[in-house]
């Protein structure tokens, strides 16, 4: 069977990062699901989804890498276009990626101990951010 519910909250703007293992984890409890995958995926093209040890050192070097990788810029082709200052915030989005698929055992999330489910705000402005999270399995 499948299930799939949605949850919604506030980002502050860029580098914001939130833990959503617990909400997730509510999520396969409701599910009932015992044994299957479940999936988050982000709605919109400048917030990330993945897994890290979300703890204070982490939270921060994690958005200070990508401001080295792909720095906020008025240079890229997307802010030649559109203007809206946030081409790095789309490019940081899409390295990480929208998604993350997990696998549950026993009613349970697989993850290590150190291993936490965290969304990342790219966006330069504060956003109300949607994920969809879908549990898949029996
Ligand atoms: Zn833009």
């Amino acid at each position: 069977m499948t299930f799939q519910k949605s949850i919604t909250f506030s980002t502050s703007g860029h580098r914001d990062m939130h833990e959503i293992t617990k909400e997730i984890s509510e999520a396969v409890s409701e599910s009932g699901i015992q044994n299957g995958i479940v999936h988050i995926f982000n709605i919109g093209s400048t917030g990330a989804i993945g897994t890290i040890e979300f703890e204070p050192g982490l939270k921060r070097d994690l958005p200070e890498i990508l401001d080295k990788l792909i720095p906020p810029s008025r240079k890229y082709g997307h802010e030649q276009t559109w203007h809206d200052g946030n081409a790095h915030s789309h490019l940081q989005a899409t390295l990480l990626g929208p998604s993350l698929t997990v696998p549950i055992q026993n009613g349970k999330l697989e993850l290590g101990i150190w291993q936490q489910i965290f969304h990342l705000e790219c966006d330069i402005k504060p956003r109300t951010r949607k994920l969809i999270i879908t549990v898949t399995g029996e």
